[in-house]
């Protein structure tokens, strides 16, 4: 069945003794418009645009144009290649198979809709110390950028497509129907390239190395983003530029362990101080402070230096410092040392 029962000059809007260039122009204003792709879930569009593409098919084409303009949707009744085919090949979702309104689509769509140019992403090693503190850091980057010998045609000669004349498109047959198919020739654009830009090679755009300021965040990690708009590829037929995506790595750190904003480091502590206890030096992301190391202490003991973590990326709260004790041995020791040692071993036996 007809999914309209509108005349068919009224679903475009146009006039019974409307051209063909005028059929095809208003077809191809309301498709876009009324385009599942362009109207996401909306029922009524797609619902409009299947009743636009039933006219237009039957409009564009000459012979059944007299045909129904003889006899209306009688005309076709019973036609399987018509029902069969739009109920088959009928397809929204511009995925998988080859279908001629996806490709019509899909072809005028790159034509002539502004496409955002490619975000990129490139991946920057920092210290822990850079990541602690923050920083400004230069990065060189490649990136496509507009041709400026061509201005971005790719073209140094640029001539009007002999095969379309012009108008991108080409009618072809495809069973019954004679269908609008990008032209192969100048790719849908309407122009060939007779010479092609030697600067770019006919690209259109040049890859130009690049050098922009990154600041990095105090409290960066391993994994954060840093966004830095408009910093990608250029987009075409004036659409926006893309943006550049800065992914951090935390490189590891000799002393420290970071884990979130806290971090961890080991002190090796000598077996008297670890008896006698008294002053350390423990170091921290600002340089080293003594810490009391109290009588007594074991080896694993963790002792908490509150705030000397790393600043949340967020809020600027510190985490804190969390300082493990590994007591270290002399590997060997002489025998007044050994004297020492063996009273210590009674001090075992007592405790
Ligand atoms: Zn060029
Ligand atoms: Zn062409």
């Amino acid at each position: 069945m007809a999914a309209t029962t509108q005349d068919y000059y009224e679903v475009l809007g146009v006039k019974r003794e409307a051209s063909q260039d005028e059929i095809k122009k208003t077809y191809r204003r309301l498709a876009r418009k009324y385009h599942p792709d362009l109207n996401p879930g909306d029922k009524n569009a797609e619902k409009k645009f299947k009743e636009i593409n039933e006219a237009y098919e039957v409009l564009s084409d000459s012979k059944k144009r007299s045909e129904y303009d003889q006899f209306g949707k009688a005309a076709f009744d019973g036609q399987q290649g018509f029902e069969g085919f739009r109920s088959q090949n009928f397809d929204f979702g511009f995925g998988g198979h080859e279908d001629i309104f996806s490709n019509l689509f899909r072809n005028f769509r790159h034509e002539e809709i502004p496409e955002k140019g490619a975000d990129l992403v490139t991946s920057l090693d920092i210290s822990l110390e850079d990541a602690f503190a923050g920083m400004t850091r230069p990065i060189t980057l490649t990136k496509e950028t507009s041709c400026r010998t061509c201005s971005g045609t790719g073209a140094e000669d640029l001539r009007t497509c002999p095969q379309c004349k012009g108008a991108g498109t080409l009618k072809q047959s495809r069973g019954v129907f004679r269908v609008n198919q990008p032209c192969p020739a100048c790719r849908g654009t309407g122009k060939t390239i007779t010479k092609a830009c030697k600067a770019c090679r006919g690209k259109g755009s040049v890859a130009a190395s690049e050098t922009i300021k990154v600041k990095i965040p105090p409290g960066a990690d391993t994994g954060s983003r840093i966004r830095l708009r408009g910093m990608g590829n250029p987009g075409t037929r004036g659409g926006p530029t893309g943006d550049l995506y800065i992914e951090l790595r935390v490189k590891p750190h000799p002393l420290f362990k970071r884990e979130g904003n806290n971090i961890i480091t080991e002190v090796p502590v000598t077996v008297p101080e670890a008896v006698l206890g008294g002053k350390i030096q423990v170091p921290t992301l600002e340089g080293t402070v003594t810490m009391t190391l109290p009588q007594g202490t074991d080896s694993g003991k963790k002792f908490r230096l509150k705030g000397k973590g790393i600043p949340d990326r967020k809020t600027g709260t510190r985490g804190d410092e969390y300082a493990v004790i590994k007591i270290v041995v002399p590997k060997t020791v002489s025998g007044k040392t050994k004297e020492a040692l063996q009273e210590l071993e009674k001090a075992y036996k007592n405790a």
